[in-house]
């Protein structure tokens, strides 16, 4: 018998017809005695339908009120879930973050997991009672207020839950049979990983592999969860995240990802002097606007050019932060340019080896693509280009570093 945490995603349940096939997965595990928790998203769209009218009301609306609006998807589908599992005589209950309670800090919109009491949770699984959770959401305790944890937020609900009850694995159920050497919805030849490091998880998923939510990576490596990843729609053995030492082969580059979800930033002609990179991103951290990508040029004439990455979501935040803070900061124009798209290949094996960044330098010129930023890690080298480009891009690169398989 073994204590499992299975978490389905959105077209996992996008329908009755899906929730009754995840209620028939729930029960084969409860069958087979196992003592089972589930996690569950959003029905499929609903989310994004959600987060479209709060921006729609207001681009600066309030995050705690955003988090409100965004939160009541999983509602929907913990209580459909409960009546499916009961209609087959599987005995369920539903559970809001709240009321486990799922503790949060307060950075509302992409909260972070502070501690969850799995007392309450054990106990119904050990009575036979399966509780299906909604995922994404948290309660931040200081103002007693909803939460959530960022988008794709269910697979860390998911992770930490498995942490909680200790659960033997946390099997994520989604749309695609596991993890594969970059999207297979764009690359047909992309192929499936048996196994993967959590480093190397980490950082695809960091840079827009979004099959798993970064956090979740990053909590199931700190507290060792088991995480595998397959589909809820076939029997088939899906790819498990473990240490590095469990892999025996290790390529150079091990995926490539993209992400579409940054915009682009460039502040013109900022004077060059000490302490105008503490102003301007003490400014943006301060309004919660994550920054990535950083290039700065040295003009000539005692001004630079400063580009920057920020979430999409972020962008219309940071330029009116930036915008208040122009008179302090001194520059001339904010340019901002959202149609952009981050390709990054990661692999551990870059560690060792030369000339993976030329590789990727190589394969996107003689497709005419124009780099705009570059930034890299240990284990990862990123480019920012025109997002018209990404799938020739994305395409280019897994051939170049040899990833394709046979032809499908
Ligand atoms: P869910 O709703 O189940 O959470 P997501 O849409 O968040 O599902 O994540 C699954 C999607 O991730 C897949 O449909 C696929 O398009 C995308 N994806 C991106 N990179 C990868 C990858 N390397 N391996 C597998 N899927 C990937
Ligand atoms: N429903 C949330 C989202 O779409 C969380 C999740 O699905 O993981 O981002
Ligand atoms: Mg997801």
């Amino acid at each position: 018998m073994a204590r499992i945490v299975m978490k389905f995603g959105g077209t996992s349940v996008a329908d009755l017809d899906r929730i009754r096939n995840v209620a028939a997965r729930v029960k084969r595990e409860v069958e087979a005695g196992h003592e089972v928790a589930v996690v569950v998203s959003a029905m499929s769209g609903a989310t994004n339908q959600l987060v479209k009218w709060c921006q729609e009301l207001s681009p600066l609306h309030d995050a705690r009120e955003y988090d409100v609006v965004v939160a009541t998807g999983e509602q929907v589908t913990i209580g459909l879930l409960a009546i499916a599992l009961q209609t087959v005589g599987v005995e369920a209950r539903s559970w809001q973050g709240w009321q486990i309670p799922i503790v949060t800090d307060g950075a509302h919109g992409k909260a972070r997991v502070e501690s969850i009491d799995g007392s309450l949770l054990i106990e119904r699984m050990q009575q036979g009672q399966v509780p299906v959770i909604a995922g994404f959401q948290g309660i931040e305790p200081a103002r007693n207020r909803v939460t959530t944890l960022g988008r794709g937020g269910s697979d860390l609900s998911a992770v930490a839950i498995a942490a909680a009850v200790k659960a033997d694995r946390c099997d994520i159920y989604t749309d695609v049979d596991g993890i594969y050497t970059t999207d297979p919805r764009i690359v047909p030849r992309a192929r499936k990983l048996d196994r993967i490091a959590y480093e190397e998880m980490l950082e695809l998923a960091s840079v827009g592999a979004k099959v798993l939510q970064t956090r979740s990576v990053e909590l199931a490596m700190k507290q060792r969860v088991r995480v595998q990843v397959l589909s809820s729609f076939e029997d088939k053995p899906g790819s498990l995240v473990v240490d590095e030492d469990e892999i025996v082969e290790q390529p150079i580059v091990s995926g490539i990802a993209y992400s579409r979800d940054d915009a682009k930033v460039t502040l013109r002609r900022v004077p060059d002097r000490p302490g105008i990179a503490a102003g301007v991103f003490g400014a943006l951290a301060a309004a919660n606007c994550n920054v990535d990508m950083i290039v700065q040029n040295i003009g000539a004439d005692a001004t630079t050019d400063m580009t920057f990455t920020v979430g999409k979501a972020d962008l219309a935040r940071a330029q009116d932060t930036l915008e208040k803070a122009r008179a302090e900061l001194g520059f001339e124009a904010i340019l901002a340019d959202p149609e952009v798209a981050k390709i990054s290949v990661v692999g551990v094996g870059m560690r060792s080896h030369a000339g993976v960044a030329n590789t990727m330098f190589r394969a996107l010129s003689e497709k005419g693509i124009n780099i705009q930023v570059i930034s890299t890690s240990e284990i990862k080298v990123s480019v920012l280009i025109s997002a018209e480009y990404t799938e020739l891009a994305v395409r280019a690169l897994h051939t170049a570093y040899g990833l394709d398989g046979p032809a499908a």
